[in-house]
């Protein structure tokens, strides 16, 4: 790995150039490749070299430039490229537990993440336990000597509670457990998993990095050993491989992702210090404002709150609505990370399905909305944020 900055790898990390010598990277539309001869066909299943492919399930020159640039990035040997997020959590637990493992997860985790733990896992004899992420003597207790894998998101979504990292890396690597954090909220540019020992990282590249809405992706990044080890002999045994029009288009797209992402946080957190005591909100919470509960943990470990804001609007699910309803840039969706602005409503849409119980723990009420913070004027924002407000 070379040392150069963030900035100058998202441009140059892992260039791979053909013999043309083209600008752009290129785009390699192939399923397979061909062999000289015979023997050079023996000899490449036996062992392929870095610049040496077999099939696109298995690795593709495009994949590979992804691949090796956001591994550098967020400070990863290395890294494989899936067709999804989810792909993605799925490969790495699949190809790191077996049955009677035990496994201790944070609370608050997303739907599709849930589901892969507690139903997926759960039916192939993988025990789980779930604990309030941000009690370090909660993770303390759980994790013991069973325990073979620890998870879960840096910051949680949709109610961005932060995790003292360092903590759960230092508890579940004293009792010999993995760490894997799901990095979907803190975003390449601000990511922290690595620095503080986590073993591997897992992104959903369909969020900040494609970050104009276009395309579904994944990457586990971690150490050459388990990437080129365990994760690759699953993810390319079951098909799981990112398509190499995505890994092309995900490329593109990290030109200008540092760019992107600290704009959008630079407007997250004006946004964010406007609404903040307003009248018509009952809690605003971005890690960056003093009053976030983990805002002490969350400056330690990343240099931005991110990009998305939790807000509860007072008046229960009418009133909410009625705001929803009212904002003219911001647009209804349930996607995050976008340059375009969006609103989303947990209660009813991504989180439809937890148990109000479940719901009302990790503090999802009618009135949560989530605010992904685009890449709009934020004066424009902020207007329409008001007039919304004003409407109610
Ligand atoms: C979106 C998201 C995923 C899943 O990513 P996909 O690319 O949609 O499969 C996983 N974890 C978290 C925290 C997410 O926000």
């Amino acid at each position: 790995m070379s040392d150069w900055k963030q900035r100058t790898t998202l441009i140059h990390g892992g260039t791979r150039r053909s013999q043309y010598g083209e600008v752009s990277e290129a785009i390699f539309l192939t399923q397979g490749f061909v062999y000289d001869s015979a023997e050079a066909a023996e000899a490449r299943f036996k062992s392929a070299g870095d610049d040496e492919f077999i099939y696109a399930r298995y690795g593709n020159p495009t994949v590979r430039m992804f691949e090796n640039r956001l591994a550098q990035i967020t400070g990863y040997e290395d890294g494989f490229a899936c067709t999804s997020g989810m792909a993605a959590v799925t490969g790495a637990m699949s190809a790191l537990l077996k049955a009677g493992d035990e496994v201790v997860a944070a609370r608050a985790l997303f739907g599709s993440c849930l589901y892969v733990l507690e139903d997926v896992l759960g039916r192939f004899g993988v025990k789980i336990t779930l604990v309030d992420g941000t009690d370090n003597a909660a993770w303390s207790e759980a994790i013991t000597e069973k325990t073979t894998l620890v998870f879960l998101e840096s910051v949680s979504n949709p109610t961005l509670e932060v995790i003292d990292l360092a903590h759960v890396v230092k508890v579940a690597h004293d009792k010999g457990a993995l760490v894997v954090v799901d990095d979907a909220m803190s975003t390449p540019i601000f990511s922290y998993s690595s620095h503080l020992g986590a073993d591997i990282c897992v992104i959903s590249t369909t969020k900040h990095v494609d970050g104009q809405g276009r395309t579904l992706g994944g990457m586990i990044c971690g150490s050459k050993e388990l990437i080129r080890g365990p994760i690759e002999a699953y993810m390319k045994h079951t098909g799981g491989a990112m398509n190499p029009f995505t890994a092309w288009v995900q490329l593109k797209s990290l030109d200008t992702l540092d760019l992107r992402v600290r704009a959008q946080a630079g407007s997250a957190m004006q946004i964010a210090e406007t609404l903040e005591g307003h009248a018509k909100l009952s809690r605003v919470r971005y890690p960056q404002l003093p009053s976030h509960p983990q805002h002490e943990i969350a400056m330690r470990q990343a240099a931005s709150g991110g990009t998305v804001i939790s807000i509860d609007v007072t008046g229960g699910k009418e009133s909410c609505f009625k705001f929803l309803n009212s904002l003219e840039v911001f647009t209804i969706s349930n996607n995050f990370a976008d340059s375009k602005s969006i609103v989303t409503h947990p209660a009813t849409t991504t989180h439809q399905r937890l148990p109000q119980e479940q719901k009302d723990i990790v503090g999802i009420s009618d009135g949560t909305v989530r605010l992904s913070v685009g890449l709009e004027d934020p004066v424009d924002l902020i207007g329409d944020l008001m007039q919304a407000l004003d409407k109610i």
